[in-house]
């Protein structure tokens, strides 16, 4: 086994859970409790750890009915969220055998991922909740583009990153206008960041710079956030002038 496999195996688990669907067993891999080493954020948020990326281990799919969402959202389901799936997800979806896999390769993450995020808008998820998803469809193409040496797959999948970020600043923003704190695990300062990444992403620059000063002066900005915020401040400042 390649070691950098036989490293992150040693931190993931298999969970069983009982699909709110289908009421089968199922089992989803999962990173073990405080196992994962954190090492840092990077400007969007995504978070490095030791050995492993946590994030391909966030989505848990049935793979006899296809009902699929965040591990933390799985078992929260409302009657009218379960019968829609049920009618839109189930009735078209082939059941299969779990896959029996050491790790999940960035890619079936991304699939899984994807599945999420389709089941999340069919049950008239919260924009938060789909939200949540994008971005962490946009931190797996972030990561698979740093995976590849191939410059044009490269390209592909930060493009794809962007696309996945864009529709999570879309979904976020109204979450913002419409939800209480925490929003998609984030408290307000930290949501504004990334909220302020993405329109820095988009060419919203005016838009970046008012979320940034928010988060500056707010009293509960960690310093660490704070630096985060400065740096942006700094790459945007130089696009208002230009404009
Ligand atoms: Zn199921």
């Amino acid at each position: 086994m390649d070691e950098a496999i036989a490293k992150e195996k040693t931190l993931i688990i298999d969970r069983k859970y009982t699909c709110p669907v289908c009421d089968k067993q199922i089992r989803a891999k999962s990173v073990k409790s405080n196992a994962a080493k954190f090492i840092d954020t990077m400007v969007d948020l995504r978070p490095l750890h030791n050995n492993i990326n946590v994030t391909k281990y966030d989505a848990v799919c049935c793979p006899n009915c296809g009902f699929a969402a965040l591990t933390k959202n799985f078992t929260n389901t409302t009657q009218i969220q379960r019968k829609l799936i049920r009618e839109k997800i189930q009735a078209n979806y082939k059941s299969h055998e779990e896959v029996e896999c050491d790790t999940y390769t960035t890619e079936v993450a991304i699939s899984r991922m994807k599945m999420a995020l389709l089941c999340t808008v069919t049950k008239g998820g919260k924009d938060s909740e789909i939200g949540n998803v994008c971005v962490k469809i946009s931190w797996l193409y972030e990561s698979l583009a740093e995976e590849t040496e191939d410059e044009e797959k490269r390209a592909l999948y930060l493009k794809e990153a962007d696309n996945a970020a864009f529709k999570a600043y879309e979904h976020l923003s109204n979450a913002r206008m419409k939800e209480d704190f925490p929003i998609a695990g984030m408290n307000e300062t930290t949501l504004d960041y990334l909220l302020a990444y993405y329109a820095y992403k988009k060419g919203e620059y005016q838009t970046c710079m008012q979320y940034l000063s928010g988060v500056v002066t707010n009293r509960n900005t960690t310093p660490r956030l704070k630096d985060k915020s400065l740096e942006l401040k700094d790459l945007v400042s130089p696009k208002l002038r230009d404009n």
